[in-house]
């Protein structure tokens, strides 16, 4: 995960984002109202969970990883990949962090640049850190991850299968001693 992408989503989990909510509690006053969905009041909450902005971007997310159910927040969200393979683990927490980073954007290009609703360019940022994810990733994938693998354009890492190798063990010569450097 490239640094500012993780540098962002640590922000947000901790509700730092400077969203109108906290704004107006400093005193500021700005229509309340979310910019993306204008339904409900803004908050990072409702950004990122809530609007229906954000639920169609997770939607799309969650079935491209083949997850079901509703994703209420963070830690709902990290816990759909229990039990996944080590890969689709890491490229699952890349598209979590990727969402909530490109949902931020995505919400800045709205409120001050005007630009209308545009989920492709949720989508666009999150397949790039689901990229980045399996790139970076040490982990490996199992046969049944393979639709999941294709939905992303990338291929599986698969465990060599173990091998028995001969080997020796030879003890010590006289006056040989073993030492290990700390
Ligand atoms: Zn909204």
């Amino acid at each position: 995960m490239l640094p500012s992408t993780a540098g962002i989503a640590w922000k947000l989990m901790h509700n730092c984002a400077a969203t109108e909510e906290k704004i107006q509690r400093r005193g500021v006053h700005l229509a309340s109202m979310c910019g993306v969905c204008k339904q409900q009041a803004e908050n990072i909450h409702h950004l990122l969970w809530e609007c229906p902005f954000a639920k169609g971007i997770w939607e799309w997310v969650a079935s491209k990883f083949r997850f079901r159910g509703d994703m209420e927040d963070m830690q709902s969200a990290v816990n759909k990949a229990k039990g996944s393979s080590t890969l689709i683990h890491h490229m699952w927490i890349g598209a979590v962090v990727g969402g909530s980073v490109s949902i931020w954007f995505h919400r800045n290009k709205v409120f001050f640049e005007g630009d209308d609703p545009d989920p492709n360019f949720c989508k666009k940022y999150i397949h790039s850190q689901v990229l980045v994810a399996r790139h970076s990733s040490n982990g490996f994938s199992r046969d049944h991850d393979d639709p999941v693998l294709r939905a992303w354009g990338v291929e599986g890492k698969r465990r060599k299968a173990p091998r028995m190798k001969e080997c020796f063990w030879q003890l010590p010569r006289e006056f040989q001693m073993k030492v290990a450097a700390v």
